[in-house]
């Protein structure tokens, strides 16, 4: 995942100090030499590095602690605010025009991800129930437009195109014609990349921007190329007005310096945050959440924002409920398997959890996607009966479900055994908690 070894280094660093009673100036100095080190090896810009440390340690300096906290906690709360502060403070927001519809043109070389980000904010966009467009103004790249179409079609989005030989000025002019014409209220501006900056791509893009006049004008930057996307950025920014960033392949092995530095850098705001090549909503980004993520605090704000808007609130409470009284079945259990499912890839949710980022190391934590669909199919063949009384699985039962469902009498059993062993533990657990909550002991 992104931000690692930044993450596991600074952990450590905070470690050192979280157990201290008393943190003395060499303590902090020495905490702060780390930190230093492990931010120049997250490839952030140096100045941004010098600048931070600076901060940090004025912010130390004469430290009034209260009696509730350590001072190793408060030191690492003050890292936590200023490396938020660093990414900009808070989430920006996407710009909305006064009158519709609200324009954006995305820019960005070739590669950093522009036109699977702009169908990824479409998606967004539609989400929040607003009629966007894209525009497909990449007319250099074989087959740009044909990539835009084919997203748009698969997540709804109409895209206007005059094929490759008409030039990206005119086709931006006349699509956001169609765009008032036909009421959309956002119009997404897909435009060509260079491998390199050059004058004629800048030059494009002054055109587009004069005959649209966008709202917003995001820069598409790719997260692993590290300080090279944030001197792109500062080239853009310094020739093109920027209002944002988007920050992709954050799914990738990243070490991070980029999403630190673009801000701090080039003034222009991250708004955004993309993973993965699946045409997901595009991730708001919120720089509060990034630092606790880094430090290893989890992000339970996103992990609960993905968990409210993908989970049935009444089937949950069902389930909370049917956990409770063990009544569990294995119709629950595939339920409750397609509700984990919707908030995406498992261990991007684990990297969202509090020490969770950690324990992803043990190898035997790997979540396998196949394995689900395996235990997917089993469930499904099982009978109505079957999956609401386990109990009548006897091995003539278990044999023809392991070929209804291309699996083996060994897999059956396995699941069988780790559905009984989960009810084992509901039990357990819902007689401690009783029907007020925990009793004593638990903490
Ligand atoms: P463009 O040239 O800027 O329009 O770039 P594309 O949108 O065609 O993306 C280039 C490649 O990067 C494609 O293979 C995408 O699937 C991939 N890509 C784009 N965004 C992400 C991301 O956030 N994570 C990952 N892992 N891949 C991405």
């Amino acid at each position: 995942m992104a931000f690692e070894g930044l993450s596991s280094r600074l952990q450590n660093v905070f470690g050192k100090l979280r157990g201290k009673g008393k943190v003395s100036e060499d303590d902090v100095n020495e905490a702060m030499r780390e930190v230093r080190l492990a931010l120049l090896e997250a490839d952030v810009n140096f100045k941004v590095v010098k600048d931070f440390i600076a901060k940090v340690k004025e912010r130390t300096i004469g430290l009034e602690v209260s009696k509730s906290f350590t001072p190793g906690m408060v030191v690492v709360d003050i890292v936590n605010k200023e490396l938020t502060e660093l990414m900009g403070g808070s989430n920006t927001k996407l710009a909305k025009a006064n009158k519709p519809p609200t324009v954006i043109l995305m820019a960005g070389l070739q590669g950093a991800g522009k036109t699977t980000s702009s169908a990824k904010l479409a998606k967004l966009l539609l989400k929040d129930k607003h009629k966007p467009l894209m525009i497909a103004g990449d007319i250099y790249r074989p087959a740009a437009i044909k990539q835009l179409q084919v997203l748009g079609e698969q997540i709804g989005v109409p895209v206007f195109t005059l094929g490759d030989q008409t030039s990206p000025v005119e086709i931006a002019r006349q699509g956001l014609q169609l765009a008032k014409d036909n009421g959309h209220d956002y119009v997404i501006i897909d435009t060509a990349g260079r491998l390199h900056i050059d004058e004629a791509l800048m030059t494009e893009l002054r055109q587009i921007h004069e005959a649209t006049n966008p709202d917003e004008v995001l820069l598409v930057v790719d997260a692993m190329t590290g300080q090279e996307a944030v001197n792109v950025a500062q080239s853009f920014h310094s020739q093109l007005e920027l209002t944002g960033v988007i920050l992709t392949k954050l799914d990738g092995d990243t070490r991070g310096g980029a999403a630190l530095s673009v801000k701090a850098v080039t003034g222009c705001p991250i708004k955004f945050a993309a993973t993965g090549e699946k045409i997901e909503p595009l991730e708001p980004f919120h720089p509060e959440r990034m630092a606790s993520r880094i430090l290893g605090m989890g992000d339970m704000l996103s992990l609960i924002e993905k968990a409210q808007s993908s989970i049935d609130a009444e089937k949950a409470a069902e389930m909370e409920r049917k956990m409770r009284t063990a009544e569990f079945t294995f119709e629950d259990f595939l339920e409750q398997m397609e509700q984990v499912r919707k908030l995406g890839p498992l261990d991007q949710l684990l990297d969202m959890m509090p020490g969770m980022g950690k324990m992803k190391d043990m190898k035997n934590l790997k979540v396998d996607e196949k394995q689900i669909g395996r235990v997917e199919a089993i469930v499904k063949s099982m009978t109505k009966e079957e999956k609401r009384k386990p109990e009548i699985l006897n091995h003539s039962r278990r044999k023809r479900i392991a070929t209804g469902s291309g699996t083996s009498v060994a897999e059956v059993n396995r699941l069988i055994k780790q559905f009984d062993d989960m009810k084992k533990m509901m039990k357990q657990f819902s007689s401690m908690m009783g029907p007020k909550g925990p009793k004593g002991g638990m903490k």
